[in-house]
């Protein structure tokens, strides 16, 4: 191509709301041969909003506001999508209010129904010791008790067992449902559980479709377990056989580069800042504008200003049509 048809497409491509950072990306993007989706604020809206909790020990032991309290002083601290969702959700029923719920239409303010702003300042101050494990979840200590909150293997690599059949089988039913299910840990006994689901963007889908009409193989990658993927996978189109489900942050580059290592020429979806190695590392990375964080959007070629994943699709076509045409 010559640099005009460069200039051209790169300035079509503006016009559309993508935006490439200089022509080697819109060079690269016409290889492109498989698409590897984050799920979480990519494939879906990331606005996340808690569909039920379940306290799993006694009101004596736990009484339905002190669990409330505890979790969402817990959370305050925590920068993941699933705390803000979860401390949202424990201020309205502590307040006897109906908590938001999640929704994947563009129109109402931003895809989650009416919000209320908390003061979470004093709520901070009440954690102390607090950590963030990537990928895992958190601990801290609130008035003296040592609180953990996360994911399976997280509770299950602090020794705490869930053994209980019945409860094993209520929270495969939520995953099955694509709900992610956080496990509440208070002196190194389970008391309870937080379900949070987050739904696909209206046109995740349509965005699979073009991409596979036009000989590309799409995957998925998330730090989320098997069956919540599975499911939000199937939602959209995504074969099974290309999800990557409960990968570490830091091993999602890892991912791109075996889909590179296989011949493939490799687009990085992504959204957080979990996902900048894989940005990095794939030959092409493309973040979205609502959801991207700064490190994100740093470490794109391609930055999606509609925040619609048929942009993806649009972009690759745009650059076929610029890199094969006029050669
Ligand atoms: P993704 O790749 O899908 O964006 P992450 O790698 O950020 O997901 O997180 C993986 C999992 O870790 C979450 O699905 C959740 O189960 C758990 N987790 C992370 N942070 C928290 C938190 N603050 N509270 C509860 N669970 C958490
Ligand atoms: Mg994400």
């Amino acid at each position: 191509a010559t640099p005009t048809a460069v200039m051209v497409g790169t300035g079509v491509g503006a016009q559309y709301g993508i935006l490439i950072k200089g022509g080697k990306a819109l060079e690269t993007a016409h290889k492109t041969s498989a698409v590897l989706f984050d799920k979480t604020g990519t494939i879906t809206t990331g606005k996340m909003a808690v569909t039920s909790h379940k306290i799993l020990v006694s009101e004596s032991e736990m009484a339905d506001s002190k669990f409330l309290e505890l979790v969402s002083i817990a959370e305050t601290s925590s920068e993941h999508p699933i705390a803000k969702a979860i401390v949202q959700y424990c201020q309205y029923r502590l307040d006897n209010l109906t908590p938001p719920t999640t929704s994947n239409s563009n129109s109402n303010n931003n895809g989650r129904s009416e919000e209320i702003i908390f003061p979470t300042n004093k709520l901070k101050e009440m954690a102390k010791d607090f950590k963030a494990i990537p990928g895992r979840g958190l601990e801290c200590i609130v008035d003296g008790c040592k609180v953990m909150i996360g994911n399976l293997s997280y509770i299950n690599e602090n020794g705490i067992n869930q053994q209980d059949d019945h409860l094993s089988k209520q929270i495969l039913e939520l995953e099955s449902n694509g709900a992610t299910v956080v496990y509440v840990v208070v002196d190194d006994k389970l008391v309870g559980y937080v379900s949070v689901s987050d739904l696909p963007r209206q046109d995740s889908a349509r965005a699979i479709e073009l991409l596979h009409s036009i000989g590309i193989k799409c995957f998925m990658v998330t730090g989320d377990n098997c069956r919540t993927a599975k499911y939000i996978a199937s939602r959209v189109g995504i074969p099974e056989s290309n999800i990557f489900s409960q990968v570490a942050p830091k091993e999602k580059a890892d991912k791109v580069k075996q889909l590179q290592d296989m011949g493939h020429t490799v687009c990085f979806v992504g959204d957080g800042i979990n996902d900048s190695p894989a940005l990095s590392q794939a030959d092409v990375g493309v973040s979205i504008a609502d959801t991207g964080t700064d490190i994100a959007i740093e470490s794109s070629s391609i930055i999606l200003l509609k925040n619609s994943l048929c942009d993806v699709y649009q972009s690759i076509h745009l650059s076929r049509i610029v890199f094969r045409r006029i050669r």
